[in-house]
């Protein structure tokens, strides 16, 4: 099996017992990208020297018998939001062309600590603002299952250079759904952790008080392991969670014998909210299927402020995003356009910099901020934020984690949504509860969208299941999604007639 196929653990084993190296995993994850990067558009910045040399040093300590960190020697893709000293971090926007931090983000200098090995910067929407890094300043990331798709956003090049086996294991934050939209759309493990169990600090400001680091595998134990690496608190963020970490991995094959697993009525089309495409609702039923045949409890739970979450989120995002990028002025960072004023030199900058979404949330958080409206629009929005989180404390009363579609279809074509911003948020109508109250959520792959997912010959789409768990429950939340990937078993080697083309042995 060719290198870049195994799993972040695979790796992991086969180094230690000496079948291969760090120096040989890097390189061949280099070599991967290089011969098929130019079709995926993963990846903005390479640091393959630097990845080479941390390699090298991994390699060294070990053979020296030195303890080496949990991810010693395993290539890690890093979101082009979370600074890296000294490396090129745009957060996919013109305005930030040619800032290089003096200085790593938490969740980066956790991966350096654990022994990963950062291959380079991913592509996203500018500044996180979409759902299929269409958005990004500096060209489209396409879906390695079909190349004409869109990989999902905002952390579309994270999620499609685990899929593309581009690295087992990266980066993405998610402020409304953008690790688990696209971990859906590219079959893919993505994880957000509880609101505040991961550092914002380093990480470049969309909406703070709902952004949250955290990773992408192809196998939950991976994602997992990531997510242990880059969590824990941090003095440095002020919304850290100061209680002390437990572990993501022990309790993985636990199983979900008495477990209670609760289904979102308003999810399922039984609630009076709107159902996913059909395909995608086949293969989630199916996954509660098992989840039952497995020894869950499945009960129903309602969330009946969900369905304002959206509204919400695109009064509250917008809002902070509108104070966040005041600090893009000309001055402190990257593009600078010359006016004859200071005033005329910001607005000129702004105007060139920014593109046309991230203008349009700028003016919409302005608008809901401003002196006569904060009541009637931000204000509300609040006010719906904390009816939601009451709802999800009632629902998890009911239930240990909660099951539902991650998004409502399947990976579309590029270009689909790009008209329409309502079609484009419509994506995350399932993933922004559960930011809004800073709950624990994933997606797991859990099938195609053409039928049964046990089918042989499938050439579908995959399909993602959101799982989410209590505040701080990461632990239950896994521990659920691993007993169904083992009973699932799927085939995650994107393929079909437009894939990018699958490893070479
Ligand atoms: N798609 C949503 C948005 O555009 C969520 C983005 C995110 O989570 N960063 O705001």
């Amino acid at each position: 099996m060719s290198l870049v196929t195994k799993t972040a653990a695979q790796l992991t084993q086969a180094m230690a017992v000496g079948d291969t190296s760090a120096v040989e995993v890097t390189q061949a994850h280099l070599d991967r990208i290089a011969a098929t990067d130019e079709r995926l558009g993963a990846w903005l910045e390479m640091t393959a020297e630097q990845a080479l040399a941390d390699a090298e040093a991994i390699d060294t300590s070990r053979a020296a018998g030195e303890s080496v960190g949990p991810l010693a020697g395993i290539p890690v893709a890093i979101k082009d939001l979370m600074c890296l000293t000294g490396v090129a971090t745009t957060a996919g926007s013109k305005i930030l062309e040619g800032f290089r931090p003096p200085y790593d983000a938490t969740v980066v200098s956790k991966v350096k600590q654990a022994g990963g090995i950062i291959l380079g910067k991913t592509n996203m929407d500018e500044f996180a603002m979409g759902s299929s890094t269409e958005n990004s300043a500096w060209g489209d990331t396409h879906n390695p299952w079909d190349l004409g798709r869109i990989p999902g956003g905002s952390s579309g090049g994270s999620a499609a250079a685990v899929a593309g086996f581009h690295s087992p294991l990266s980066l993405g934050t998610d402020t409304g759904g953008s690790i688990r939209q696209p971990a859906s759309v590219t079959g893919t493990v993505g994880i957000k952790p509880t609101y505040g169990r991961a550092s914002r600090y380093g990480l470049i400001a969309f909406a703070s008080s709902l952004d949250q680091a955290g990773t992408f595998g192809r196998t939950v134990h991976d994602a997992a392991v990531g997510l242990q690496a880059i969590c824990g608190h941090d003095p440095l963020d002020s919304t850290s969670i100061p209680e002390p970490m437990t572990s993501y991995t022990e309790g993985l094959d636990a199983g979900v014998e008495g477990l209670r697993v609760g289904i979102v009525t308003e999810w399922m089309g039984t609630g009076g909210g709107a159902e996913a495409d059909p395909g995608v609702m086949t293969a989630v039923r199916h996954a509660i299927d098992r989840l039952a045949a497995l020894g869950a409890e499945i009960v129903e739970v309602t969330l009946p402020h969900a369905s304002y979450g959206l509204p919400a989120y695109y009064l509250i995002a917008p809002s902070e995003a509108s104070a966040n990028l005041s600090r893009y002025d000309g001055v402190r960072y990257g593009l600078r356009v010359d006016g004859a004023t200071t005033h005329e030199m910001m607005a000129a900058t702004r105007a060139a910099g920014f593109g046309a979404e991230v203008k349009r949330r700028i003016m919409i958080g302005t608008y809901a901020l401003s002196a006569g409206y904060f009541d009637a629009y931000y204000g509300q929005a609040q006010k719906v934020r904390t009816l939601i989180i009451r709802d999800f404390a009632a629902a998890f009363d009911q239930a240990d984690v909660l099951v539902g579609p991650t998004c409502p279809t399947v990976a579309f074509p590029l270009g689909d949504k790009t008209a329409d911003p309502l079609a484009m948020y419509l994506n995350d109508i399932y993933a922004v509860p559960a930011s809004l109250a800073g709950m624990p959520a994933m997606s797991l792959p859990v099938g195609f969208d053409d039928g049964a997912p046990e089918a042989e010959g499938r050439d579908g789409l995959p399909v993602g299941l959101q799982l989410i768990g209590p505040l701080l429950g990461e632990p239950v939340m896994l521990q659920t999604a691993a007993a169904l990937e083992a009973d699932l078993d799927l085939d995650l080697t994107p393929r079909g007639a437009n894939a990018l083309e699958a490893p070479t042995a």
